[in-house]
């Protein structure tokens, strides 16, 4: 065990060939907007039913678990659910939760490379500074058996600042 190494790519989550991409779901776990629906679709209809089975009563905000990706190149979807800044969910402990949750599950399936969208930075308005400065702290001081933890911007402003914020050690 040990620290993952973090890269920032810029990209879509869903196209990402790694071993399990990180879900930004919402505690219903039916699929929504942003990377859910972005995953869903490229997904398939297998993602959403294995959510019905193994998530009947949803997932707790800061909570993470795993589904198959159906179509997806990754192997597992790891869906966490992110605080809603926008109404009012702001304890920043539930932010850096779904980065430690989401680095437990992939040990308990044997991931060793997840790509993660920013969570709670879109549709749920967590300032995007913030949301960088928390993934990193968290990502690259949780100890597991991943190794690669891959942040995936979806714009080149957002990519610019994860760079900046990955030169300036320490975490
Ligand atoms: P949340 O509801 O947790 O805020 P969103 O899916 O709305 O989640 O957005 C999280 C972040 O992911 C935002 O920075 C958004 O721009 C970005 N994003 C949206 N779609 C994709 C995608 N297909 N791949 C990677 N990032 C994406």
């Amino acid at each position: 065990m040990s620290t993952p190494t973090v890269t920032a790519v810029r990209g879509d989550i869903t196209a990402q060939h790694v071993d399990a991409v990180v879900n930004a779901a919402n505690r219903r776990m039916r699929g929504g907007g942003g990377v859910d629906g972005a995953i869903h679709r490229a997904g398939g209809p297998a993602v959403l039913a294995d959510c019905i089975v193994r998530f009947p009563r949803g997932l707790a905000t800061g909570d993470a678990g795993w589904t198959t990706a159906g179509d997806l190149p990754a192997r597992w979807v790891i869906h966490t659910v992110g605080p809603n800044f926008r109404a009012g969910e702001r304890d920043r402990t539930l932010l850096t939760s779904c980065y430690r949750r989401a680095l437990e599950v992939a040990d308990d399936l044997g991931a060793r490379t997840v790509a993660f969208p920013l969570i709670s930075s879109g549709i749920y308005g967590w300032p995007a500074d913030d949301a960088i400065d928390a993934a990193v702290e968290t990502l690259t001081a949780t100890m597991c058996d991943v190794e690669e933890a891959r942040i995936v911007a979806f714009d080149d402003g957002l990519l610019e600042r994860l760079e900046q914020r990955l030169r300036r050690p320490p975490y």
